[in-house]
């Protein structure tokens, strides 16, 4: 079994869930008290953040990229940035370490070929949404069609992100919210919703739409389980 090296704490919330699934798809995969071997940092989110809304993705990288090199020490063979927002910084956080990066986008983009659909919307953060890093990823390398919702609405799905989700906010009026915003994405022509901040899992279930949803914390921490099991059998 691989150890699988999380950047984490984008928010902790999210990062809970990773730590849960990793586990879990250990124990379904090879039975009894098999769990997953992993290193994380789990950084303070709140500087990020700052740093973030002020645009300064310099320094969001040269802290990533320290805490990187130390998951590399303890021992990581592979590397996971648990948030879609901070793949903004992937190439700077990659090239400081030798062990592989497992990018989010691939692993989601994969799924979304694998199950016919070429036209998807994207939910996250209005940095996830509106730069280039994310969608031209889905777009140059999957060969989708990537609809984002209308600036107003991008901007509440950002708000309930940062102001509710990250802070372990779970309300139904802003459930009500993104459903209304999914609904009209799918009468643009959306044939599948990419979930594609590590929070939204935590307000919708795919039960609460009709279109599928593709949840990229569980892809990116099932595609981190294949790779850690890579050459493993049960037992
Ligand atoms: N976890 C979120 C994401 O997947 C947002 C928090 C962040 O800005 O990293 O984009």
């Amino acid at each position: 079994m691989k150890t699988i090296g999380l950047l984490g704490g984008m928010s902790w919330e999210s990062t809970a869930s990773y730590y849960r699934i990793l586990n879990q798809e250990t124990k379904r995969r090879l039975g009894g008290l098999h769990s997953a071997s992993v290193v994380l940092h789990s950084v303070d989110f709140e500087p990020i953040e700052r740093l973030q809304h002020a645009g300064r993705w310099d320094e969001t990288a040269r802290i990533l990229a320290s805490a990187a090199r130390g998951v590399e020490a303890a021992g990581a063979d592979f590397l996971l940035i648990c948030t879609n927002t901070m793949h903004r910084v992937a190439p700077e956080i990659e090239a400081a370490v030798d062990i592989p990066l497992l990018h989010i986008a691939d692993a989601t983009g994969e799924t979304i070929v694998q199950q016919g659909l070429k036209r998807v919307a994207l939910l996250g953060t209005r940095f996830t949404m509106e730069q280039p890093f994310y969608r031209g990823r889905l777009e140059e390398r999957f060969g989708l069609d990537v609809l984002v919702p209308d600036p107003a609405e991008r901007e509440r799905i950002h708000r309930v992100i940062y102001d509710e989700l990250c802070l372990g906010s779970i309300r139904g009026d802003s459930r009500d919210d993104y459903l209304r915003i999914i609904a009209g994405l799918g009468r643009r022509g959306a044939e599948g919703v990419i979930l594609g901040c590590t929070e939204i899992a935590l307000l919708l279930e795919q039960e609460d739409t009709g279109l599928p949803l593709f949840d990229t914390t569980r892809l990116h921490a099932l595609k981190a389980v294949d790779l850690a099991l890579a050459g493993d059998t049960p037992g």
